[in-house]
């Protein structure tokens, strides 16, 4: 008998209809003798208009309160399939995070998960039920209500498969598993069979929003079986054949395919561009520079510092578009408080573009391939950034559909994908 943790992102339990389709769905698994916790997100669009609610009350909500909030349309759901799952003669139980015991840190809005009591669970489980958790949702060491950032669900089911030594971790969503890249963007792209841990991890962290990043960390560090399939399929399509669809998650040395050069393409849309211009050129400026907007907890991504020229230079680094202005205004006042800079400019249109795969490693080239694309569309790069497995690019944001595309056909992924 196998463990299976299974967990269904807002589209998937987007109306009644879906509800009961899951429904089936998770009964068809059990049926087949697998002991089935299911996860759910709240249904497609309500954790924004949630949030939305709040801001019309309190423009900067306060992240207590918000949490509070944004983590009620995962209780709905979570009753919702309870019943369904009822109805249908099966077993089954709804816990929220806070019933469960899904315990995290204190940082509202962004929590991470520290650990997990599975016992309630377990013996819900050896009593032939299904357990339906909610996702995105735990409580702090003072018994807050506490969310685990946008796209969380997906962390919640990773968490909980491996606080249950879950066999695999199934999220099913409205795409049929991981793509070259966002098939909104290229309708060419086409669906990986298996991609690495270590892609994946860069995909996440570079924009790809099908799963949230922590749920991809979770499940390298707890060796996670991770699978990324559809929930749009028939419920009836043969136990066989949906085990072995969608995009399995692996080790890379669990691989020995030959695998192209470059895996994906990532890309995230809201960049913007601080550039500090004459900066004097001594031991500390960065450090001045940055620590200014760490201590605001912005987050900084790109950072680019130029040769420099009669003891002066610029400073050029990315933030969040929604930090922006913020950081903005933290640097002219901190340049002329301290730095002793010309000139704080910035650009908040821009987007990154990063092109991700292990073949890299092993192959020369290929971030030249990548730029002599980007010139012959007549794309600008702003600022470039490498590690052993990615090349990311900073670029006008008016060029992010041209430059993925003309890189996805770059690097031959038009074509069907057999790794
Ligand atoms: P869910 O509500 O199930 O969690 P999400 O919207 O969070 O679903 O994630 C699925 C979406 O991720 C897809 O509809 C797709 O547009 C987007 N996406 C981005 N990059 C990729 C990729 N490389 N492969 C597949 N989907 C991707
Ligand atoms: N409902 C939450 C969100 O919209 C969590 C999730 O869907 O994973 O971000
Ligand atoms: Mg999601």
């Amino acid at each position: 008998m196998a463990l299976i943790v299974q967990k269904y992102g807002g589209t998937s339990v987007g109306s009644v209809e879906r509800i009961k389709n899951v429904a089936r769905r998770a009964i068809k698994w059990a049926e087949a003798g697998n002991q089935v916790v299911v996860v759910v997100s709240a249904m497609s669009g309500e954790t924004n208009r949630l949030i939305a609610l709040a801001r019309e009350v309190q423009p900067e909500p306060d992240p207590r309160e918000l949490d509070v909030v944004a983590s009620t349309g995962e209780q709905v759901t979570i009753g919702l399939l309870a019943m369904a799952l009822k109805s249908m003669g099966q077993p089954a139980r709804s816990y929220t995070g806070f019933q469960v015991g899904v315990h995290t840190d204190s940082a509202f809005t962004k929590a991470r998960i520290e650990a997990i009591d599975e016992q309630r669970i377990r013996a819900d489980l050896d009593q032939g039920m299904i357990v339906v958790v909610a996702g995105f949702q735990g409580m702090d060491a003072q018994g807050n209500i506490t969310t685990l950032g946008r796209g969380g669900s997906d962390t919640s089911g990773v968490a909980l498969a491996a606080a249950l030594g879950a066999d695999e971790c199934q999220i099913y969503t409205d795409v049929d598993g991981v793509y070259t890249t966002d098939p909104r963007v290229v309708p060419e792209a086409s669906k990986l069979p298996s991609i690495t841990f270590e892609e994946m991890l860069e995909m996440a962290s570079l924009g790809s929003k099908v799963l949230q990043i922590r749920s991809v960390e979770f499940a390298g560090k707890y060796r996670v079986r991770l699978r990324v399939l559809s929930s749009l399929t028939p419920w009836d399509i043969p136990l066989e054949q949906e085990m072995r669809s969608g995009t399995l998650i692996t080790f890379e040395e669990d691989q020995n395919m030959e695998r192209a050069v470059v895996s994906g393409i990532a890309f995230a849309r809201d960049e913007a561009k601080i550039t500090v211009v004459g900066v004097p050129d001594r031991p500390g400026i960065a450090y001045q520079i940055l620590s200014a907007v760490g201590q605001a907890n912005i987050e900084v991504d790109m950072i680019v510092q130029n040769q420099s020229v009669a003891g002066f230079t610029d400073f050029s680094f990315t933030v969040g578009r929604n930090d922006y202005a913020r950081t903005l205004s933290i640097l002219k006042n901190e340049v002329q408080a301290h730095i002793g800079a010309k000139d704080v400019l910035g650009d908040p249109k821009s987007c990154k573009v990063s092109i991700v795969g292990v073949g890299m490693r092993s192959h020369a080239g290929v971030a030249s391939t990548m730029f002599r694309t980007l010139s012959e569309e007549g794309i600008n790069i702003q600022m470039i950034s490498t590690s052993e497995i990615k090349v990311s690019v900073l670029i006008d944001e008016k060029y992010l559909e041209l430059a993925v595309r003309a890189l996805h056909r770059a690097f031959d992924l038009d074509a069907p994908q057999n790794t």
